[in-house]
């Protein structure tokens, strides 16, 4: 037992316009990533998993509507929500995720159900929900997913289809967490990209891409552009380069961030590994992150 925990959360990377940020609405977004670190980081303190650090984490997040995950996700090209979460024990390599999910109010409970209750990683579309619903998950009505940021951002992005520089409303939320065993895990949960089509799946889900978690290297969540994280397979190369090359975390995530710049992909990822040290590093202009490392020394930030 190393008795030491750590966390770190993240509300997504994207294009976010400082000067858009006034003051309160800076103090908004922090008082909800610090509601959502805190319930984390009370499980680490009381001696519980990391597993349930994370799910807890972004279960808060979800419930948020400021975040494009749960309450709050962006539209797709036909005005639904189709949700994408995944979860990931770094002690067993076990791993659940849904893909394109509607209707029900916490992926990320229901990528964990998947995991611990069946023998499948990955259910999607009607599948995931009619296993969400036996399993008794907390179903949702549409409008429990709307919200007039996401409606106006939908519209706008309708509007400006080829606009590409449109596109990057990037959003999603994500935990990662160290126990006091040891146990490192990951979770992510994401509405995706606006106005997304033809039953688009982004990262999120995909274990490797935006999901991965092992003890014997770091717990990883990624947010951004999903196409550009799936091909680099970002968050198993962050694990692979400290594995593989014996990189330190630091180097394996400026590594990868480089790897993934030479592919123009765009965005960030939060990562701990099993010592607890925190790495939240992006490449847009911001990203909505809080961690409080092993020290009890807490961070939350959306800029610099
Ligand atoms: N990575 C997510 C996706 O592509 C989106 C995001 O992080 O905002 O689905």
């Amino acid at each position: 037992m190393n008795e030491q925990f750590a966390i770190a959360i993240h509300g997504g990377a994207g294009t976010l316009h400082r000067e858009r940020f006034s003051q309160s609405v800076v103090q908004q977004y922090e008082k909800a990533l610090r509601q959502a670190l805190q319930a984390g980081l009370h499980i680490l303190q009381n001696g519980g998993r990391s597993l349930d650090a994370v799910e807890t984490a972004v279960m808060e997040l979800e419930d948020c509507p400021f975040f494009n995950a749960g309450r709050g996700a962006v539209f797709n090209a036909d005005g639904g929500h189709t949700l994408d979460a995944a979860i990931m024990d770094g002690s067993t390599l076990a791993a659940g995720a849904v893909a394109a999910l509607s209707g029900f109010k916490s992926p990320i409970q229901v990528a964990r159900a998947v995991m611990e209750r069946t023998r499948y990683v990955l259910l999607s579309g009607q599948g995931a929900a009619e296993f969400a619903r036996e399993q008794g998950m907390e179903e949702a009505t549409a409008d429990y997913f709307y919200t007039d940021l996401r409606y106006h951002q939908w519209k706008k992005k309708q509007e400006n289809e080829r606009d590409q520089s449109a596109d990057l409303n990037f959003g999603t939320v994500g935990a990662v967490a160290l126990d006091k065993e040891g146990n490192l895990a990951a979770a992510t949960s994401t509405g995706g990209l606006t106005n997304k089509q033809y039953g688009r799946v982004g990262d999120s889900p995909i274990i490797g891409c935006g999901t991965y978690a092992n003890n014997n290297t770091c717990a990883v969540s990624c947010t951004g552009d999903g196409e550009h994280f799936i091909r680099a397979v970002a968050a198993y190369d962050i694990s692979c380069l400290i594995e593989y090359k014996l990189l330190t975390l630091p180097e394996a995530c400026a590594y990868s961030i480089q790897r993934l710049e030479k592919i123009n992909g765009r965005g960030g990822l939060i990562a701990i590994d099993r010592w607890g040290n925190i790495q939240m590093p992006y490449n847009s202009e911001g990203m909505y992150r809080a961690c409080c490392n092993v020290n009890g020394e807490i961070t939350i930030r959306i800029f610099e």
